[in-house]
């Protein structure tokens, strides 16, 4: 996993934008938007979408969609699957988030009987990929088999994450074997390095847009880059889903999950429901949040975890700067993306048109067969394999405050 996680992937899309017969279609997360500034000396949460499109297009890029939609499409299945629990109890509670590969990675080794409450949702780039090469390419005409799709993260573990043997619900499909879902990742600082050796203007970029299919997303889909984020994205729709209205002005600004603090719980009233959440990061606090739930009998509807320092705006592929104070520049960014979100007059993720275009014409409706088939994963209990080689546990820990 180690040398995956390490390995720059720059050249292998600059071989395919060289290449005529390929089309490189490059997804971005969203927490590249509130840092990529950094690398080019914008001051910690500049939002910069616009430049961050237009960079990629003037590298090549064919097509630029926003990993937001599919953030959006997560949320949608992971609060239907919710809801589902809660409703039919066929899986345990509470729900467990598994957008993170860093989070789901130390379950499947070190909490493999925690393995149930994981969403079996997968990440939005889990879900970007697959749809890329059905939904996108049926769309635009493409042949699936020519499109390189590349997602621009801040997490170096999302380039095991595409590696996942799972991750081939295209191939499946088209039943085309080989076929991966994303082909590569590429980290932020390792786009801002490739733009420095192009010798690309970061100051003379315009604004770009991006491309009109999978190129809209909601507020929601913005706020999943930081800590609290996925939680509040998910109780918007899971409010709609279980009330039959929309979120009220209090739960758009849900407050009691917000926050730089490791560990944070809530109570969260829907109809006559009151929903127990907490949203932790670290693996460290993650596990002893684990054993709390374990020992204490307390009843939760939903956890979110993430592996990284206030989430992905923290994630190991972003910009470091030495000089300036890591937990303010996270905190900066994190405020970009609440700032961005509120901004925003599309707010909830069910209420983005192009997810309800893409449920019409593809998937059906959430939870369905092909949303299963496609959207949907399992994991490993992969305790036994690891535990021979890495006897010391507390090492692989990350503890936050
Ligand atoms: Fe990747 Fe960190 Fe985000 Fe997890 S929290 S998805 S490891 S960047």
């Amino acid at each position: 996993v180690d040398s995956i996680t390490e390995r720059d992937e720059c050249p292998q899309v600059r071989q395919a934008i060289a290449d005529p017969d390929r089309v490189v279609v490059v997804s971005t997360s969203p927490s590249v938007r509130a840092s990529l500034g950094e690398a080019f000396g914008m001051e910690p949460g500049a939002f910069v979408e616009g430049k961050m499109v237009a960079l990629l297009r003037a590298l090549g890029a064919d097509y630029v969609l926003d990993t937001n939609f599919a953030a959006d499409l997560t949320i949608v299945e992971e609060a239907s699957e919710l809801i589902r629990r809660m409703t039919e109890k066929d899986r345990p509670l509470p729900q467990f988030t598994s957008c993170c590969p860093g989070w789901v990675h130390f379950a499947e080794i070190y909490a493999p009987e925690l393995l149930p409450h994981l969403s079996t949702a997968k990440s939005p780039i889990g879900m970007q990929g697959p749809t890329v090469k059905t939904y996108f390419a049926q769309k635009m005409g493409l042949d699936p088999r020519k499109i390189v799709h590349v997602a621009l993260t801040p997490c170096t573990a999302k380039k095991f994450e595409i590696r996942r043997e799972e991750m081939h619900a295209a191939a499946d499909y088209h039943g085309v074997e080989g076929m991966r879902d994303t082909d590569q990742v590429i980290t932020t600082r390792e786009l801002a390095r490739w733009a420095k050796e192009a010798g690309v203007d970061w100051n003379t970029l315009e604004d770009s847009a991006y491309d009109s299919l999978m190129g809209t997303a909601s507020g929601a889909g913005v706020i999943f880059g930081n800590t609290g984020g996925v939680m509040e994205a998910a109780l918007r729709t899971a409010y709609a889903y279980l009330t039959g209205q929309e979120a009220p002005a209090a739960l758009l600004e849900l407050e009691s999950v917000r926050g730089y603090e490791g560990v944070r719980e809530a109570q969260v009233e829907i109809g006559d429901q009151t929903l127990q959440v907490a949203v932790v990061f670290g693996t460290a606090n993650a596990r002893t949040f684990w054993k709390h739930i374990q020992e204490s009998g307390k009843e939760y509807h939903f956890v979110e975890v993430m592996a990284c320092p206030g989430g992905c705006i923290g994630g190991g592929g972003q910009p470091k700067d030495l000089l300036r104070d890591g937990d303010e520049t996270r905190k900066s960014r994190i405020a970009a993306l609440y700032r961005r979100d509120s901004s925003m007059a599309l707010r909830s993720s069910h209420e983005n048109p192009e997810i309800q275009a893409v449920y019409e014409a593809f998937y059906g409706k959430p939870l369905s067969e092909m949303a299963e088939k496609m959207l949907h994963t399992t994991y490993q209990d992969q305790s036994g394999l690891i535990q021979a080689d890495r006897p010391n546990q507390k090492g692989e820990e990350k503890t936050m405050k």
